[in-house]
């Protein structure tokens, strides 16, 4: 890359990272790339999508997708940098690098249209923060004809320069639940006339931490956490009714599966003995991203040309991302944006990314994707 080039990307960077809109309101963050990339010569899709878009380099198949996403969060920003927020929102999970990173790769696709062996579709998401926004594509045919799908996470604990990767899950499954005991409120001091929700509520949140210590295979990492209770008010009514929500994080869709049916069992067969009656509802949560097991390697060796490529662990925090591997060949990479050892995690107010770490995420969108263009281009044929 050269020295103006990344100049400029880095000064892109900047600008978004100063102008962040938080999920499905990111207007002017659309309307600033869609502006770059039809400057760039580059065709914009006709979709309905409210916020993000789709574009397209190259014809014919085979047709291999790029994604990035382009939310921020409600986050108050407390950098002091120059190019900090200033309006209540940040990008404080990095999409202001990954979307500037496709940009950057999308100029020098575009210079070399001519000699590509299929499409490139490039993928502006809204809305990852969410878990609506691969929906959203997917609802507006952005899957169409695509054989593979690429994407990354920036990653705060590698350096600029590191990409980490591996195949089968590299982040997790989330489940997000949330559980309505009801009964009859009554007298503290006569229990046998009423419902006591609060034993019951605390009966099953004890009983739910024996799924994970003794249904799932001890090879097999899970997480299940309760987070919030809210049951009765005072000291001497027995509460008709109360809640507890919290999450559950896991790596295969096997292990989600039997996460759900075992959590499901749990808190249905409980209220019984306490004559309550039971509600669950789920949120809309991510399944677990997970990288597909012939393309991975691939990428991981070829990714080695530009980068320190390494095998990572999982991570248990969500993506979704996942719903595109539910329907085609992805490959997920997680690409250094600090390294230094005090370096801030994802959604913290002072998170920072590296601007030299830009040229390894371009090229990571850049060299697979011509690199799988040609694989497909080959094996399509063959
Ligand atoms: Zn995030
Ligand atoms: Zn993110």
């Amino acid at each position: 890359m050269t020295k103006d080039f990344y100049t400029k990307l880095a000064e892109i960077r900047h600008r978004i990272h100063a102008h962040p809109e938080v999920s499905e309101n990111e207007f002017e963050t659309t309307a600033f790339l869609k502006e770059y990339i039809s400057n760039l010569g580059i065709r914009i899709l006709e979709t309905e999508l409210p916020t993000g878009f789709i574009a397209e380099i190259g014809h014919g198949k085979p047709v291999i997708a790029l994604r990035a996403d382009i939310d921020a969060l409600p986050i108050k920003e407390r950098n002091t940098f120059e190019y900090a927020s200033k309006n209540g929102a940040m990008h404080a999970c990095g999409h202001d690098f990954h979307q500037t990173s496709l940009l950057g790769a999308a100029e020098l696709l575009k210079a070399q249209e001519g000699q590509l062996n299929g499409t490139i579709r490039l993928i502006f998401q809204p809305a990852e923060e969410v878990s609506v926004g691969a929906y959203q594509v997917i609802e507006n045919g952005g899957l169409k004809d695509v054989s593979a799908i690429i994407g990354y996470h920036n990653y705060p604990h590698l350096k600029p320069g590191e990409i980490g990767l591996r195949s089968k899950a590299i982040m997790a499954a989330v489940d997000k639940f949330k559980v309505t005991i009801s009964g009859v409120s009554g007298h503290a001091a006569r229990p046998d006339f009423g419902t006591d929700t609060v034993l019951a509520i605390t009966t099953i949140v004890n009983n739910a931490q024996a799924i994970i210590s003794r249904t799932v295979s001890p090879f097999e990492s899970a997480v299940l956490s309760v987070t919030h209770i809210d049951v009765g008010s005072t000291w001497n009514v027995m509460p008709e009714s109360g809640y507890f929500e919290g999450t559950m994080r896991s790596f295969s869709p096997e292990t989600r599966q039997h996460l759900r049916d075992a959590f499901t069992r749990v808190v249905e067969n409980t209220p019984d003995q306490f004559n309550a009656s039971v509600e669950i509802e789920w949120g809309r949560t991510p399944t677990v991203t997970f990288n597909d097991e012939i393309l991975t390697p691939l990428i991981f060796e070829h990714s080695k040309q530009f980068a320190k490529v390494v095998e990572v662990e999982p991570l248990t925090i969500g993506e979704d991302f996942a719903a595109y591997q539910e329907k085609i060949p992805g490959v997920f990479a997680l690409i250094g944006s600090n390294g230094d050892a005090d370096a801030a995690d994802l959604h913290h107010d002072t998170f920072t990314v590296k601007d030299e770490a830009l040229p390894t995420a371009v090229q990571y969108f850049v060299e697979n994707a011509l690199y799988l263009l040609d694989y497909f281009a080959k094996t399509q044929k063959a």
